[in-house]
């Protein structure tokens, strides 16, 4: 506390990203990070860029990221995405920071589920913009037909965070449809790993704004790259702030490595099923440990065993170097969010937790005395 502070820095509660520790053989499955490296042609373009000393670090790079918005246009072909429907932000936290101010800060509260990315209530305090949540559903389902509330806004992970679960594409219609007046923003962090994207919605619905990232299905998370996709006056809207913010949000060399990584889909395609098939034995591993597991579509599972303390349980595999998230939040704090690792990491947490499990299973004495 200062003095010197605004009155505005005095009121915000920041959002707290997951540990970055710097110790070394660490096995780190707390940030939903990529466990396999980025496509090599991402190396290969930064070093390109790089080329005759860096002489092209002396300009200023392209402020609209052109090259860029025509690479991730491209990519959806299909759903007729041209340039003018893409925006670009360092990573994107950044893109929802604009989107927070550009088309959800209206009279009416935003909506958002009462468990979900915990950076959406952080831009609300950031930008004065007032919210409601809205409870997800004993399973931890998100019930579009709980969202019925006149409202400035919607907005959510799809797949949930840190659930893991995932919406259809037609609940997502059924939404928009009942919420013309407002703009619905799906941020679509983890849907490569299991999900359908809304981008394909984007040409039939004014009010979808789609918010994608290159941090976790293309393992660029050290790059900050994040872009969102709508038509082009929620474009427009977004691009008047990040102009009033930051010409440049993207640099050369994030530019260069974002385009090669979209570029490359065979990599994407590998990278992605390697995720999805070692998230499915992780799964059977760990509901053999007695774990229940929510279904998962995302680069991690959610899940908590009905005798142990997450906690703990977190406390006691960090003691053997692995770490995970653990959120001591209502709802859901006996639960661990577990990144899926390689497969020599997931192999590493289960025989961590059977370790740490050992004393739960029945002894000869207490089945003994139990008859
Ligand atoms: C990881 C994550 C982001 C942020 O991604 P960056 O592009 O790295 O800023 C946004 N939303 C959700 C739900 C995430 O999990």
């Amino acid at each position: 506390m200062s003095r010197y502070w605004s009155s505005l820095v005095h009121r915000l509660t920041p959002y707290v990203p997951g540990e970055q520790p710097k110790l070394p053989n660490l096995v780190k499955l707390n940030t939903n990070e990529n466990p396999y490296p980025p496509s090599p042609q991402v190396q290969a373009a930064i070093a390109a860029e790089l080329a005759n000393g860096g002489q092209s670090l002396r300009l200023y790079p392209d402020p609209n990221a052109d090259l860029l918005k025509q690479a991730i246009a491209a990519r959806y072909a299909e759903f007729g995405i041209s340039r003018q429907q893409v925006f670009v932000g360092n990573g994107s936290d950044e893109v929802l920071a604009h989107v927070f101010v550009a088309l959800l800060r209206h009279e009416l509260p935003i909506l958002f589920p009462d468990i979900t990315y915990s950076f959406y209530p952080v831009y609300c305090g950031l930008y004065d913009i007032a919210y409601r949540t809205v409870p997800l559903a004993d399973d931890f389902g998100i019930r579009v037909e709980d969202y019925t509330a006149a409202n400035g806004g919607i907005i959510f992970p799809n797949p949930n965070a840190p659930t893991g679960c995932l919406l259809p594409l037609a609940a997502i219609e059924q939404l928009l449809a009942a919420h013309r007046a407002s703009v619905l923003v799906v941020d679509e962090a983890y849907v490569d790993f299991g999900g359908e994207s809304a981008v394909a919605l984007v040409n039939r619905h004014p009010n979808l704004l789609v918010v994608h990232t290159l941090s976790k299905s293309r393992s660029l998370a050290g790059l900050r790259v994040g872009y969102a996709v709508g038509q082009s006056d929620l474009i427009e809207a977004l691009d008047r702030v990040k102009n009033s913010f930051n010409s440049y949000p993207l640099d050369r060399l994030a530019i260069a490595g974002a385009v090669a990584a979209i570029g490359d889909q065979e990599h994407f395609e590998k990278t992605r099923q390697a995720v999805i098939s070692s998230r499915e034995v992780l799964r059977d591993a760990l509901q053999a440990l007695g774990f229940s597991v929510l279904p998962s579509a995302a680069n991690f599972i959610f899940a908590r065993h009905p005798r142990r303390d997450a906690g703990q349980l977190a406390a006691a595999l960090r003691q053997r170097g692995i770490i995970v998230r653990h959120f001591k939040l209502p709802r859901i704090d006996q639960y661990l969010r577990i990144t899926i690792g390689t497969d020599t990491q997931c192999k590493l947490l289960v025989a961590a937790l059977r370790e740490i499990l050992k004393p739960d299973q029945p002894t000869m004495k207490a089945m003994n005395s139990a008859i």
